[in-house]
């Protein structure tokens, strides 16, 4: 899949491919959710193909070696399970494999996130960037590149991935989605304007699970919730994630508060039951909200293992539901 704002990018890539120009290795950067691991993928499946045609063919032994997941050419580097970081044994198999001769006429290798390479890998790789056997081609892809090395960062050649305009991106987005619930501007607004991102919350059932949040927080609001019950099922997910979409619904309710439509809210969908719940907060309230809510995220990233359950039990207690319902 090539989105539209990186079709140019594409046709360029495939360009130098063709003359024989690409270089050893690109770093693809720009923020995460607007396709650029997708793009790279495409790309390596291109460099790939026995064709010399604007898109890979998906007919070649290459290109079904490809979509088996089976390229013997290819190498895809990401951390390793439960981990976060691409350790220096990674690097080190891959630079041993990269030495022997392949099927092809290129090896590639994409390594994604390419920050998320800790400093021995990263040194461990910048031998094969000076020095590239063969016909290597090494597809960095990465969202902040000021975690990269500098010296990594100035073997490559950098194709920076602007964001789309939000016209661009919601029309792209509206022709993606299957269904029409959720609302593609809510879930533009839900992925920070990213639409990859965006297409992926709708697409994994992230969405849903996050709008079950909600549901349950306006539950715990009406006292319909117990404050433990809520605790204990949103502690299965990410803590700093149910905290994220807190946060995002209390920031309707102000938003409501402060006479913003419907349409401007990023849980759009559920106004109608945020106007119900309204009269029983002062804005102030809602604003106290929001800070408990950075307290508790602030504790989460200081603390290497939060004990979830607990953590978001006291983030509830600390509203004093019970006595602002009187
Ligand atoms: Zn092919």
């Amino acid at each position: 899949m090539i989105v539209p704002w990186l079709k140019k990018t594409w046709e360029k890539m495939v360009n130098t491919l063709h003359q024989g120009t690409l270089p050893h290795a690109l770093l693809i950067s720009g923020s995460a959710g607007l396709g650029k691991f997708e793009f790279a993928v495409e790309f390596a499946k291109k460099i790939l193909c026995e064709k010399k045609e604007p898109q890979s063919c998906n007919h070649c032994h290459s290109c079904q070696w490809f979509a088996a997941n089976s390229h013997p050419d290819y190498w895809l580097i990401e951390p390793e399970e439960d981990k976060k970081q691409i350790s220096i044994a990674q690097i080190r198999d891959l630079t041993e494999a990269l030495g022997k001769t392949g099927y092809g006429h290129y090896q590639v290798v994409i390594i994604h996130p390419a920050e998320a390479m800790n400093r021995a890998a990263a040194n461990a790789l910048l031998k094969t960037l000076e020095e590239p056997s063969g016909q290597v081609v090494i597809l960095l892809v990465c969202d902040r590149p000021a975690g990269l090395l500098p010296t990594i960062r100035s073997r490559c050649q950098e194709i920076r991935v602007q964001p789309p305009s939000d016209e661009n991106a919601l029309e792209w987005l509206t022709s993606k989605l299957k269904s029409a619930t959720p609302k593609p501007s809510e879930l533009m607004a839900l992925a920070d304007g990213l639409p990859v991102l965006a297409l992926h919350l709708a697409e994994s059932g992230e969405w849903e699970q996050n709008d079950q949040i909600s549901e349950d927080f306006l539950g715990v609001l009406t006292g319909k919730l117990s404050v433990l019950k809520a605790a204990e099922k949103w502690a299965k997910q990410s803590v700093e994630q149910v905290l994220t979409i807190l946060s995002t619904f209390i920031q309707d309710l102000i938003r409501l508060n402060l006479g913003l439509s419907a349409s401007q809210l990023q849980h759009s969908h559920r106004a109608q039951e945020m106007q119900r719940i309204l009269p029983f907060f002062s804005l102030q309230q809602l604003w106290s909200f929001l800070t408990e809510i950075h307290t508790a995220k602030r504790r989460v990233l200081s603390t290497a293992n939060p004990n979830a359950q607990l953590l978001l039990e006291s983030f509830l207690l600390s509203l004093h539901l019970d006595q602002r319902r009187k």
